[in-house]
């Protein structure tokens, strides 16, 4: 089964749409919800895995560009500039994956690139640019 990694932006005006519900059902897709936010101008985000038949999954994405659903994917690496990370633990709140977390013992932000989804939600968040995107976004 293919799997996507991906971030979408959904505008205020179709965030109360059932949008997803119809990636299952038109488009025979599965998905995981790793973590989604509504912003203060009820602009919409959602860090997802989508699954299915690649066809299908090209589809589901045309049709959330269609809606005016800004389309991310994340194919790419995130990386952490040991020499430039401070162990704020800023990044720790916006990861969706667990994959940035503190060690208790040592008070030391620990990065596991196995769980990383490459969202980049920790790229923005981290204040002074630890965090760095390694390769190029893919285009479906
Ligand atoms: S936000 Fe940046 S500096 Fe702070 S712990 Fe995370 S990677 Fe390190
Ligand atoms: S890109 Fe950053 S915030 Fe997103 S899953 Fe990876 S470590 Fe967590």
């Amino acid at each position: 089964m293919f799997k996507k990694g991906l971030v979408l932006r959904f505008p205020a005006e179709i965030v109360d749409q059932p949008i997803v519900w119809r990636l299952v059902k038109d488009f025979d897709l599965s998905f995981n919800i790793l973590k989604a936010t509504i912003l203060p101008g009820k602009e919409g985000i959602m860090v997802m895995e989508l699954s299915g038949h690649p066809k299908n999954v090209s589809k589901g994405l045309q049709y959330l560009r269609d809606l005016g659903v800004e389309v991310k994917t994340v194919g790419q690496e995130i990386k952490r500039n040991e020499d430039l990370c401070i162990h704020c633990g800023a990044c720790t709140a916006v990861c969706p994956t667990g994959a940035l977390s503190v060690d208790r013992e040592t008070m030391q932000v620990v990065f596991d690139p196995d769980r990383c989804s490459a969202c980049e939600l920790c790229v923005t968040a981290c204040v002074v640019r630890a965090m760095e995107v390694r390769l190029e976004r893919e285009a479906l």
